[in-house]
């Protein structure tokens, strides 16, 4: 099975995949997370990338589909949860066309709403773990200990790009490159927009009502 978690920044993709994967048989395919992890390598991609993260721009459409592709190749035939990819039209279509080489589909498209107000506070509370990736809300769900990470220990951070000045350019790119993703997969009956305010436990209720894994 293969799914497309989609939505602004701090809709809580990245926490749903999570779930996913801790409950079912999926890989996690994070573009944000492969760049991040990149830039922190110092590899080639991570140099050429690391600006257009930092500013909160999206990477290149062939660069992103470069990175998909070769991740695709060595996953065949895997329950997959992509989040946070596609986020442009070619990136859309660019993965459809990979997919049909590999005489593959996707299954679902998942689109999680938030209105910004809650999208800006959202973001300016998480704080990750630099090492095992765990995402946590100073909110709603913060560290059992404070800035330590539950699974690891680590003392947690704040991603550089969750500054409300850089967020505000995120959900701008979200609303000018990314919502015309909803009318492409629209004509299909594979897309389902869910309320992402309904919280963590809810919204992951009704993904695996939509999976048919309820
Ligand atoms: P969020 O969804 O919270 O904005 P991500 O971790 O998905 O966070 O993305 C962080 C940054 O990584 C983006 O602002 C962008 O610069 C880059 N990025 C991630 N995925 C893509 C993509 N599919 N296409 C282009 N750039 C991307
Ligand atoms: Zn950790």
């Amino acid at each position: 099975m293969k799914i497309i978690l989609s939505g602004p920044p701090g809709s809580g993709k990245g926490t749903q995949a999570d779930l996913l994967v801790t409950k079912y048989n999926f890989i996690h395919f994070s573009t944000g997370d492969v760049f991040r992890e990149e830039i922190a390598k110092k590899t080639p991609i991570g140099i050429t990338v690391e600006s257009y993260v930092k500013d909160g721009r999206l990477v290149p459409d062939e660069i992103t589909l470069e990175i998909t592709k070769n991740f695709l190749i060595k996953n065949k035939n895997q329950n997959i949860i992509f989040d946070g990819f596609p986020r442009t039209l070619p990136q859309a279509q660019g993965l459809d066309k990979i997919l049909l080489e590999l005489n593959d589909c996707i299954d679902y498209i998942i689109f999680i709403d938030l209105p910004d107000n809650e999208i800006v506070e959202r973001l300016t509370a998480r704080r990750t773990c630099p090492n095992c990736g765990a995402i946590y809300n100073l909110n709603f769900s913060p560290p059992k200990i404070p800035d330590i990470c539950d699974n690891c220990g680590t003392r947690l951070i704040q991603r550089p790009d969750d500054t409300e000045e850089i967020i505000r350019k995120r959900l701008l790119v979200y609303r000018n490159q990314t919502l015309e993703l909803k009318t492409y997969y629209e004509n299909s009956d594979r897309m389902y927009v869910i309320d992402g305010s309904l919280g963590r436990d809810r919204v992951h209720q009704e993904i695996i009502k939509i999976l048919g894994l309820a």
